[in-house]
């Protein structure tokens, strides 16, 4: 790691400073020197399944705040994609990571550095995952975790921070809402705010999603990659992963044409990418049951849909009836029970062949972000489907 670099205004920093935005207002990203990367691919056969095996190409820490994140499988969904004629349809099973999301890998590189650079308490706002993730990591380095959510973030979000240890704040309206009331009583107490965007080194966790997407696929990454967008920080952190690779020479210049699917109900970046702009307007009156997308203003707009232009990708809008039913058609037709944004993502790649931009033979990747189970209140069950001891034969 050599230095702090705004992604705008090319304003730069010191490495290793806890430090929040650009003088700008924009989100900082870690430059490396890629002659000083000493990782070689054959190195990673005998590395552990986790996101520290590239430790190389993030921040240097001697020891990691850990609970085993990252190395996530990528499983193939053979019956949904010969149903819906995508010959290689894949998912990567975020699922599966500690605290159930994708957020895990935000957290446990944001945990670290927070730790290691003196912060004592980190806030941040939250849809409700991040917040159980920030929370249980901060728990694992003994730092204090504030977290500002939605007062109607999904229950389990909730508890879980309040089982980690965290102090909770509900705050009406959406998360930008909560993002108002965590930035200013960040600054009054003087605790390191870790929201969305607003450090450098979450994006470093989630970008190990990209590392490992080109290293399973042997190095030869797949044409299509369909991400449930909501801050980007997933996507813009693969983005990222694939530069790197290159500037390693462990993969070419050919990019996979990123996919940022957003809810009919909440689609700035949708809106954005189809008038042409370099930036999304604030969303009014944000619904949909995908609460991970459910961000109607993103810090690091520009930056998806950069990544999108230059892939040759796009951004497509799924409604929350298409979410249900994808969602229920991966559980009964796959076995796997994707949470609502994975399935958003799911549901445009069926949408994107219908359409054409998916060809049937081309590999495409959905990110599953996150696990179903997490979301008991969208499993409704008719009582009536549970049947009694008395009808077994
Ligand atoms: C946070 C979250 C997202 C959106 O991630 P971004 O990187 O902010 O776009 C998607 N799915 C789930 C389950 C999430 O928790
Ligand atoms: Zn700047």
């Amino acid at each position: 790691m050599i230095v702090l670099k705004c992604a705008y205004c090319k304003g730069e920093y010191p490495a290793d400073s806890l430090i929040n935005l650009c003088e700008c207002g924009r989100p900082l990203l870690v430059r490396y020197d890629p002659d000083r990367v000493k990782l070689r691919k054959e190195d990673l056969a005998s590395r552990g399944r986790d996101m520290w095996r590239y430790r190389e190409l993030l921040p240097a820490r001697r020891d990691p705040v850990t609970l085993g994140e990252g190395f996530t499988p990528i499983v193939p969904l053979r019956r949904l994609g010969s149903m819906w004629d995508i010959e290689n349809l894949f998912m990567k099973d975020e699922g599966l990571n500690p605290t159930g999301t994708f957020k895990a890998r935000g957290a446990a590189m944001g945990i670290t550095m927070a730790r290691d650079l003196g912060a004592r308490t980190v806030a941040l706002a939250t849809a409700g995952n991040a917040g159980g993730a920030w929370a249980a990591y901060g728990a694992r380095a003994g730092l204090r975790v504030v977290v500002a959510m939605p007062a109607d973030a999904p229950e389990m979000a909730k508890r879980e921070c309040v089982a980690y240890g965290a102090r909770v704040f509900l705050v009406s309206g959406l998360i930008s809402n909560a993002g108002k009331v965590v930035s200013q009583a960040a600054r009054e107490r003087g605790w390191f705010e870790v929201s969305t965007l607003k450090e450098p080194y979450r994006i470093e966790g989630k970008k190990t999603m990209g590392l490992e997407i080109a290293e399973q696929f042997h190095w030869d990454l797949p044409e299509v990659i369909l991400y449930p967008t909501g801050g980007g920080v997933g996507l813009i952190g693969m983005w990222k992963a694939f530069d790197e690779l290159e500037a390693l020479n462990w993969i070419g210049k050919r990019r996979p044409r990123f996919v940022a699917v957003q809810a009919e109900g909440c689609a700035p970046i949708v809106q954005a990418f189809a008038d042409g702009k370099e930036e999304s307007n604030f969303w009014e009156g944000a619904s949909t049951i995908a609460g991970g997308i459910r961000v109607p203003k993103s810090l690091g707009d520009f930056l998806v849909l950069r990544a999108l232009r230059e892939t040759g990708g796009t951004a497509v809008t799924v409604s929350d009836p298409e979410i249900l039913s994808a969602l229920q058609e991966a559980a009964r037709a796959e076995g796997a029970l994707l949470c609502p944004e994975g399935a958003a993502a799911l549901a445009a790649a069926r949408k994107l062949r219908e359409a054409g931009f998916i060809a049937p033979h081309e590999r495409v990747l959905v990110v599953n972000t996150g696990s179903g189970l997490k979301y008991p209140e969208l499993l409704r069950v008719d009582p009536s489907v549970l049947e009694g001891e008395r009808r077994i034969p």
